[in-house]
């Protein structure tokens, strides 16, 4: 008797450790469709053709190398609809020894994979995810008896283990760890980002089009145009792409914004990575090659690689370090509700305006406007932090908990209470004049404080630090903010407050 092994919609790789040791002769490989996965929170309609075309395609791949495979489609007749169902259906009609699987990406599914021996009768082995670069034990490890977990830290040590970017003598190439002074420039006049890729779609996208179309066309974003890759071959291409003619600006203006272009010099890879189409070492090498060979210079090479062998892994340590705790948390109390804005509906705020479609057009923004504009608005706002995080999970094609949460609850929200940030990511419109052409168009003005066109961002920033001031006083890299409070007029301190309270008015009542 064979092996049933699953494989979920994000381990979409050859390499995936399920797949290591494969019995062509005996085994069976599993993917599902599942309703329950697709709608527990209301995904993007691109994110779930995207992963449905993906999986399809990969199912296809290896049929094609003579591997058995059992697909079950979310139209199928016979699909009941759950992760533990279907495991329960196929065991039933093949007949199989063991279950394997290599871990799920998310706790909730961990948890639920973990009854699976006792449910079905037969052993279930859940494997490492070996494509993430640190394991669960290593971070551990690394974390052990330290009072701040911070990122470039943790990076470091990455660097040595893969010895990227790194020389002989053990020193980082070209003398420093960081290079971020060099990155994050305001965008030019008329700065528009070089084309993109646009993939061809195949008969299995059209079909998974139909289907989504049919299913999902309720949650909110625009299904068509779709451009996505949906194979390792195309997700390449786009790397391949993005490498040769975008990562050269990347660190310079990895934090620039401007009105109607969503991606400027981002990789766009997020999605293909966090599924398993491209892989985190290949993706940091080429980088790293592509600097070597003189086509790329290193703050961009450098900047990027951190994102990925740092950010990524960081951010991965922490959720499952936390985990299941850290998602109670709400170190701010923030509970207003989720304005209709998020959605959609009509806001004066251009920067928030435009986030939101790029995001409802593409499931995609990109890192700043994730962070310092839908992100900044909900931290200042006080936002649900748990509908904030159901909004990041459903609305981005590269959503998955472990990823999401850490950012969102931590990063942009400060809710972990200052795991993933030493201090939060506060800001006024002030950053967002600087950073990107927003403002231009916008109806209110970032240079206003109080009154009918001062711009939202500007009082909330100040009520949000005096909301929190026991939180943040004693902050050692806040003591600049409190000081320029301080030297404001109690009047004026006073207006700002009467102005924020006006503006959470005009928020609840959706005139924002
Ligand atoms: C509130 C918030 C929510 C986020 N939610 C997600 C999410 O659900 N899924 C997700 O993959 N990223 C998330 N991010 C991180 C980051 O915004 C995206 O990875 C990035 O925007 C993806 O676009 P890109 O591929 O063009 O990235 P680039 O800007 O080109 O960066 C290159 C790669 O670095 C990695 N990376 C960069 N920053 C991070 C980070 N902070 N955490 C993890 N990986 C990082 C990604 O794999 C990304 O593809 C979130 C950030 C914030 C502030
Ligand atoms: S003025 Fe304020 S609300 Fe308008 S785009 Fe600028 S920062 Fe955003």
């Amino acid at each position: 008797m064979g092996a049933l092994r699953l494989i979920l919609a994000d381990q979409l790789s050859e390499s995936i450790a399920a797949l290591q040791g494969l019995d062509k002769a005996q085994d069976t490989v599993m993917l599902c469709e599942v309703m329950e996965e697709a709608s527990y929170v209301p995904h993007h309609p691109k994110k779930i053709a995207f992963l449905f075309s993906a999986m399809r395609h990969f199912a296809a791949e290896l049929e094609a190398q003579g591997v058995r495979v059992r697909y079950v489609t979310l139209n199928d007749a016979e699909n009941t609809g759950s992760f533990t169902s279907e495991a329960e259906r196929a065991v039933k009609a093949l007949g199989v020894s063991r279950l394997i699987v290599t871990e799920p990406g998310e706790y909730r599914v961990r948890e639920m994979i973990k009854n699976w021996a006792a449910t079905l009768g037969i052993p279930v082995e859940i494997l490492p995810d070996t494509r993430f670069l640190a394991t669960h034990e290593e971070f551990a490890a690394w974390a052990k008896g330290k009072k701040q977990l911070r990122m470039e830290f943790f990076y470091r040590e990455m660097r040595k283990k893969y010895a990227i970017l790194m020389e002989p003598d053990n020193k980082p190439t070209g003398g420093e760890w960081n290079y971020d002074k060099e990155n994050r420039k305001p965008p030019k006049a008329g700065m528009a980002s070089p084309p993109r890729m646009a993939h061809k779609k195949s008969a299995i996208t059209k079909d998974v089009l139909a289907l989504v179309k049919e299913r999902f066309s309720h949650h909110f974003g625009t299904l068509e145009p779709f451009h996505y890759a949906v194979t390792r071959r195309q997700a390449l291409l786009e790397l391949d792409h993005f490498i040769r003619r975008l990562l050269p600006e990347f660190g310079d203006y990895q934090d620039a914004m401007v009105a109607g272009e969503p991606y400027l010099y981002h990789s766009l890879i997020s999605s293909y990575l966090n599924a398993g189409l491209l892989l985190p070492l290949e993706i940091c090498q080429k980088a790293e090659a592509a600097y070597r060979a003189g086509t790329v210079p290193l703050n961009a090479a450098e900047g990027f690689i951190r994102q990925i062998l740092g950010w990524r892994e960081y951010i991965r340590g922490i959720y499952w370090h936390f985990m299941p705790e850290y998602g109670q948390r709400n170190s701010l109390n923030a509970t207003r509700p989720l304005p209709d804005f998020y959605w959609g509906a009509p806001t004066g705020m251009f920067c928030v305006a435009e986030t939101v479609r790029h995001t409802r057009d593409h499931a995609y923004s990109h890192h700043i406007q994730r962070l310092m504009i839908t992100g900044n608005f909900a931290l200042l706002a006080g936002l649900d932090v748990t509908a904030v995080q159901e909004w990041y999970l459903a609305v981005y094609s590269d959503a998955y908990e472990w990823v999401e949460m850490p950012n969102t609850l931590g990063m942009a929200l400060f809710g972990d209470g200052g795991v993933v940030a030493s201090k939060p990511y506060a800001a006024s419109g002030k950053y967002i004049h600087r950073m990107s052409n927003y403002c231009e168009k916008c109806t209110y003005d970032p240079d206003v404080m109080t009154g009918e066109n001062a711009c939202p961002f500007n009082a909330l920033y100040w009520d949000f630090l005096v909301r929190h001031e026991d939180k943040f006083r004693g902050n050692q890299r806040m003591p600049y903010m409190f000081s320029t409070w301080d030297r404001f007029a109690p009047e004026k301190q006073q207006a700002i407050r009467v102005h924020a309270a006006t503006t959470f008015k005009k928020m609840a009542e959706g005139a924002l």
